[in-house]
């Protein structure tokens, strides 16, 4: 029913007690499209990821997912992560189509050059985990993945690893950043702004960032 658009909202709405935080959002992904999401602290990014991903319902318009859709959810609480399972079992449970071989390349190119394995994922630095994540869904066969901000806790050259990996990935990408580097790198085809509504707090940062795409 949805043509080509694998994921899209009508009119969304969410509100917390008397904070309105979302106050009628529209969007359209459109298949291997890149959509970035901006706004302040607060401005309700993750509220608006959350309900893509069905972690939520809003208070009135509705989330379309289309036919056949694959959603791959990064959050920054790294709570897709088992974090009881070892490293190679979080990919291999992430990335299902992923030979034994694919895994051990992919954990001994992209990640920790392999060695960490065999460790349990809760003992992984933040930084880690992250990238586990990350690997687990560019090689999950989701079509859309919703990241919310995904290079947040990344040294410089994890950061371009994983912008590297991302950037490859052929489905589409919905990203919540405050990185200029990471909107760089995902050249998106276009940014939702979440204004909150407070003008002056709109600053020269967020400016420039608008003024790239
Ligand atoms: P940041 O850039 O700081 O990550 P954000 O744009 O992702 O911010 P959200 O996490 O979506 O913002 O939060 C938007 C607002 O909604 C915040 O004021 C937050 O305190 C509030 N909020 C989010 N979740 C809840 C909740 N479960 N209960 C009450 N308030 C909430």
């Amino acid at each position: 029913p949805c043509g080509r658009m694998p994921l899209g909202a009508v009119s969304l709405e969410k509100s917390y007690g008397d904070l309105a935080v979302l106050k009628g959002v529209d969007l359209a992904v459109d298949r291997g499209s890149r959509l970035v999401v901006l706004g302040y602290n607060g401005a309700g990014k993750t509220t608006l990821l959350r309900l893509l991903a069905g972690r939520e319902r809003p208070d009135g318009g509705r989330v379309v997912h289309g036919h056949g859709l694959r959603l791959g959810y990064f959050a920054q609480e790294h709570d897709t992560l088992d974090t009881g399972a070892s490293v190679r079992e979080n990919l291999a449970a992430a990335a299902p189509g992923l030979t034994d071989g694919e895994v051990r390349r992919v954990l001994g190119s992209f990640l920790f050059g392999g060695d960490d394995a065999d460790k349990p994922a809760g003992v992984l630095s933040g930084g880690e985990k992250t990238r586990l994540a990350l690997a687990g869904l560019v090689h999950s066969g989701a079509n859309v993945l919703l990241l919310d901000e995904p290079t947040n806790n990344l040294d410089p050259a994890s950061r371009d690893e994983v912008l590297a990996a991302v950037g490859t990935y052929p489905g589409a990408i919905v990203m919540v950043t405050h990185d200029e580097g990471a909107l760089d790198a995902l050249r998106p085809d276009r940014v939702l702004l979440l204004p909150d509504g407070t003008e002056d707090l709109w600053n020269a940062e967020y400016r420039e960032l608008v003024a790239l795409t």
